[in-house]
């Protein structure tokens, strides 16, 4: 049992990572370090079945010995990140699918694409279902990322239609948890971030726009789960427990002492107005639904962070 997890050195990929080590297999980590950390898998280095290796997997891949599984969660995830690295971007989600993809009918390996609720753009139902195609600007900044991974979606598709790979697609919506980038852009760390540095926290537009916020733990499970069943179509991970930013970053404030000010910005071109998973799917098919509320894991993570930081603050970084 043997498998590749492209971007491992990520947020989630990192925690993929985890989990699949502790359930018995080997893992071969394959990461460029352009949005992820080595810090994220130093844990894993002293596991004899863990190795990272560094590759740009939107060049050319090469893994040598038996792959059973391939996993593929490289490409910027945040809006800021990939706004700074468009073409890197829709390389990632083209070109590193394809090779990934290569790998898997190369290996005789099972395939697993980590796409998104951004391949329903800004939606015009809600909660979105898998059978929603979304309502997405194609030239738009964020088309990028939009559209590099609708593109990963349909080679993922054809690779099984046409090569007979074996393939998952889980379609994540907004995680969070620790080992996040503090300086990634996205709603969370850079509210925590502001608090933490004594600045206002920054809302983009008037606040109303929705998003649904997932604990990093809960979308693991599903991700595992969905690796073991034999679902081709793609499933919503996500928790549907949906809120304001406005409401979200009033959230965070109050788990600070100094209960920073909470300023208005413009809103970014394109930013969806509502986002919420219909997860109806994922219980019928995988028996998995949510389990840690947003009261839970943001204490969970703030007190990472608040530790973390004070780390680095006292070791002068
Ligand atoms: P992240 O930025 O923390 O991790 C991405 C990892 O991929 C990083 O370690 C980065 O260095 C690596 N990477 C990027 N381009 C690469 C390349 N060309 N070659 C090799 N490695 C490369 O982001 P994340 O939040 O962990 O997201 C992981 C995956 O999940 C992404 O595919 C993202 O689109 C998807 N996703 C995440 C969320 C979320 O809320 N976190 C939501 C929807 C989808
Ligand atoms: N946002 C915000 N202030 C910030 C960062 C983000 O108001 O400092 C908003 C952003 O405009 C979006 C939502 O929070 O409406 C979620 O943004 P994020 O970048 O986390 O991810 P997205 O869901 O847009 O991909």
């Amino acid at each position: 049992m043997r498998a590749v997890v492209t971007g491992g050195a990520g947020f989630l990929g990192s925690h993929l990572c985890d989990r699949l080590i502790a359930e018995g297999w080997d893992v071969v980590a394959l990461d460029n370090i352009v949005t992820g950390a080595e810090s994220n898998i130093a844990h894993l280095q002293r596991h004899s079945g863990f190795r990272i290796t560094r590759a740009d997997v939107s060049n050319y891949i090469d893994v040598a010995g038996p792959v059973a599984y391939v996993l593929h969660f490289a490409s910027p995830a945040s809006p800021v990140d990939y706004l700074k690295m468009p073409i890197p971007t829709l390389k990632v989600g083209a070109l590193g699918t394809h090779n990934a993809l290569g790998l898997a009918l190369a290996k005789k390996a099972k395939f697993f694409l980590a796409s998104t609720s951004e391949c329903y753009g800004d939606p015009q139902v809600s909660p979105q279902p898998e059978t929603y195609w979304g309502h997405v600007n194609p030239i738009g900044p964020r088309g990028v990322y939009d559209e590099a991974k609708r593109y990963a979606e349909a080679m993922t598709m054809a690779y099984h239609r046409y090569h007979g790979v074996d393939t998952r697609i889980v379609r994540i919506f907004n995680t969070y948890g620790p080992r996040m980038r503090l300086n990634d852009g996205r709603a969370l760390p850079n509210f925590v971030h502001q608090a933490l540095t004594g600045k206002p926290l920054t809302v983009y537009g008037d606040g109303k726009q929705t998003r649904s916020f997932c604990y990093v733990s809960d979308l693991i499970e599903g991700i595992y789960r969905l690796m073991l069943s034999d679902e081709h179509l793609p499933v919503n991970i996500g928790n549907p427990q949906e809120i304001t930013i406005l409401q979200f970053a009033e959230r965070i404030r109050t788990h600070f002492e100094n209960a920073p000010k909470i300023i208005f910005e413009p809103l970014p071109q394109d930013d969806p107005k509502q986002r919420c998973p219909d997860i109806s799917k994922a219980k019928r098919i995988l028996g998995w639904e949510p389990k840690v509320g947003l009261e839970e894991g943001l204490r969970t993570t703030l007190d990472y962070f608040k530790e973390y930081f004070a780390s680095k603050q006292s070791a002068g970084v």
